[in-house]
């Protein structure tokens, strides 16, 4: 998977990419994450990316000449499948739609700012607008990494245990059961015994029983309805 995330502050994204399992996972070059700086694609002298709203109002809004300029030069170099606006009112990103588009190769991520993008971006250039939630941001640079991380850690050969992100909250509607690791007793706390016992089944069958409990207690909503879409 290529991903190419196009923004005004490059800089925040950095590090995000740089460590842990997604730096991983480039060095293995099972994943690609190119960050691309939108002054670069600027047209003006004083590189601007934004400008006043046309019927006033507070806040700025981003030119789309720059936008459109960085989307057609990836464009001219590779197919995308998808061209992506991070936005508040997307379609609210959710495992089920990040396990459908993690089988994507190409993928274009455009981080707003100030009051967001020229609708025409919206209207013309974009394939679809995702959403991490249902609070504001400043950038779509933070939803931009969420993205990317979300699908990313889902590609065959990323994590270690090849079956670990199949057993993550939501990928079977249910949230995780609980884990834990060395000591078996700390403090007066004991580690429950049935994972000590060795009974792969047991283990399994109460493995299962805590993720059905706790999604009963914390997201009933999961055991109501199909799989969101
Ligand atoms: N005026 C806009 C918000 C702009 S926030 C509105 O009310 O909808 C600035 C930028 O941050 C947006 O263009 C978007 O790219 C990003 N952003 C903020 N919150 C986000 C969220 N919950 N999900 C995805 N992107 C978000």
């Amino acid at each position: 998977m290529r991903i190419d995330i196009l923004t005004a502050l490059p800089g925040l994204l950095d590090s995000y990419f740089n460590d842990s399992i997604l730096e991983r996972a480039q060095q293995k070059g099972l994943a690609e994450v190119h960050v691309h700086d939108l002054r670069a694609f600027a047209t003006d002298k004083h590189k601007r990316l934004d400008d006043y709203a046309f019927g006033g109002g507070a806040g700025m809004v981003m030119l789309i000449e720059p936008i459109h300029r960085a989307i057609e030069h990836l464009k001219a170099q590779r197919t995308y499948d998808e061209v992506i606006y991070m936005s508040p009112d997307g379609q609210r990103l959710d495992q089920p739609l990040a396990n459908r588009m993690s089988t994507l190769k190409n993928l274009i991520l455009l981080c707003g700012h100030y009051k967001g993008v020229d609708e025409r971006v919206r209207q013309h250039l974009v394939t679809r607008e995702i959403s991490i939630g249902d609070y504001v941001l400043s950038g779509g640079e933070l939803p931009a990494a969420v993205l990317s991380d979300a699908l990313i850690r889902l590609l065959p050969g990323v994590l270690n245990d090849e079956t670990s992100a199949l057993s993550d909250s939501f990928q079977d509607g249910l949230v995780a059961p609980p884990v834990y690791t060395r000591p078996a007793e700390y403090n007066g706390w004991p580690v429950p015994p049935v994972l000590m016992s060795g009974h792969e089944a047991r283990i399994q069958a109460w493995r299962h029983e805590q993720s059905v409990q706790r999604t009963r207690e914390r997201r009933p909503d999961l055991l109501d309805g199909p799989e969101g879409g």
